[in-house]
């Protein structure tokens, strides 16, 4: 049965929002692959809103199984497929900073693609997860001494060298344990992308990485180290990008200083790093990755012919890619409040009704940090009330406490609510916190009509434990 919630446009909403035809609708683009509504209901996995709300709790994060290994091994062999189609090859990790448990690097790993970790604590997550330290890549501006002999004893793939410094000490571990370490050398190519735009500078003011320019001093100081093995140059341009051209003129920029490094020494890799957008509302479009391996692969074959240098492996490290569709969150609505807003000078005022979630900025980030825009549906019903402008608020004290900015949803949206926001699989888990003392949500995976948990949540007993004051404490 169609909805039809069409109602007015609403002056406070953004200039890109149109009012939906029906604001129950779940936009296909948004959704992890197997969500869908059943009698009215959101259904993931094949298992409802209300059942997961009802046995783990709200606010709960939900990972579509399926979703999340078929999209790793689409990516995998989109990119695979594009460099082999040229005559070359590529190599594919999982940035798992986006969201890494033990269970998800068992689903990259088995999807065959490697797994890229920055920090120790990361590194940690996938070797109990099993990985084999040699599929691993090891990032970071500041990795510690301890993470670095930590690293280069597990026999990791590669560290990714982000300074100078960190060469020797990266060297000197390596001596220390009779290994000879593969590394890659992070640079900043002047390119920063974001979206559909990006911007090419001819210097960088950011941390990580070394300018291009000095890339061949810090290439030869690695070559002069017996323990070290240089396995070319690295560059991470941004996230959340939707076109090709700011990984094309990356790739241009860094193949130059390969072609140079190659008078020194074998350059077997150009790592290309992570970034693909995804789409978190109605309006995004972002290039499918069929459509972005291909021109990637094109540009750095074409690069390659010109430059006369053979084609070294591309690595590539996508993490909101493969995981950010497959996540959502559930949250039950909690108070409402119609906020008369003014939208002209002469005071005229428009409603925006905002609705508060149980939790907000605590387990989802994004906008807090960086205005991030979400959307967000009605789960356990469906509704014909015409659509109403929403502010999807969180509990926490602070007014930045926005989970969606702005969306429609049905006018008749009430305390008690489940309501669904789509796409956060990557980087709100990661980034989440225990901000006015929240535990942070459980994670649950979902496949074939069963959930269960892959990440418990928090509980207010974890946090007191923490506190060194409290009785039984294991401060
Ligand atoms: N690689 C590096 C070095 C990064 O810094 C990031 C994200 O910050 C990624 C890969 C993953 O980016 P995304 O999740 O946007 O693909």
């Amino acid at each position: 049965m169609a909805f039809d919630t069409h109602a007015a446009a609403n002056p406070l909403a953004p200039e890109w929002l149109a009012v939906p035809g029906d604001a129950n609708a779940l936009h296909p683009g948004l959704w992890s692959r197997t969500v869908e509504r059943r009698d009215g209901e959101l259904v993931v996995g094949g298992v409802s809103a209300a059942e997961l709300a009802a046995r783990y709790g709200t606010p709960v994060y939900i990972v579509d199984e399926v979703d999340a290994r078929e999209r790793a091994t689409e990516v995998r062999s989109a990119l695979v497929g594009a460099f082999e189609r040229v005559g070359g090859s590529a190599k594919v990790y999982y940035a798992g900073k986006a969201f890494l448990s033990i269970e998800v690097a068992r689903w990259m790993s088995e999807a065959g693609l490697n797994i890229d970790v920055c920090s120790g604590g990361e590194l940690a997550v996938a070797v109990a997860a099993g990985v084999a330290p040699e599929r691993l890549g090891f990032h970071g501006n500041n990795k510690s001494l301890a993470e670095i002999d930590r690293a280069v004893s597990l026999g990791i793939g590669a560290i990714i060298i982000d300074s100078v410094q960190e060469i020797e000490r990266v060297a000197e571990a390596a001596a220390r344990h009779g290994r000879v370490q593969s590394v890659r050398l992070r640079v900043n190519s002047g390119v920063h992308a974001h979206t559909h735009a990006f911007l090419a500078t001819a210097h960088e003011d950011q941390k990580f990485g070394i300018g291009l320019a000095a890339a061949a001093d810090a290439a030869a100081r690695i070559r002069s180290h017996a323990s070290l093995n240089f396995l070319g140059l690295h560059c991470h341009i941004g996230s959340q990008i939707f076109g090709a051209d700011g990984f094309a003129e990356s790739a241009a920029r860094l193949l130059a200083v390969h072609t140079e490094l190659l008078a020194g020494g074998p350059v077997p890799e150009l790592n290309l790093g992570g970034g693909f957008g995804i789409a978190y509302t109605s309006v995004d479009d972002p290039t499918p990755i069929e459509e972005l391996a291909e021109t990637i692969a094109q540009t750095v074959a074409a690069g390659c012919a010109e430059l006369g240098i053979p084609l070294p492996v591309v690595a590539f490290e996508p993490g909101r890619a493969i995981i950010g569709r497959a996540g959502l969150t559930l949250y039950t609505a909690g108070t409402t409040k119609d906020v008369p807003v003014a939208f002209q000078d002469d005071g005229e005022t428009a409603i925006r009704r905002y609705v508060s979630v149980d939790g907000g900025m605590s387990d989802n980030a994004r906008l807090a940090l960086y205005g991030a825009d979400y959307s967000v549906r009605i789960a356990g019903r469906q509704s014909v009330a015409p659509a109403e402008l929403v502010r999807i608020a969180g509990k926490h004290c602070e007014s930045g406490d926005i989970v969606v900015d702005a969306d429609y949803l049905p006018g008749d949206v009430a305390p008690g609510d489940l309501l669904a926001v789509p796409a956060t699989g990557a980087y709100c888990w990661s980034l989440a916190s225990n901000y006015n003392h929240v535990g942070r949500p459980a994670v649950i995976a979902v496949r074939d009509g069963a959930s269960r948990v892959i990440v418990r949540g928090e509980t207010e007993h974890d946090l007191l434990m923490r506190d060194a004051a409290y009785e039984g404490a294991d401060a």
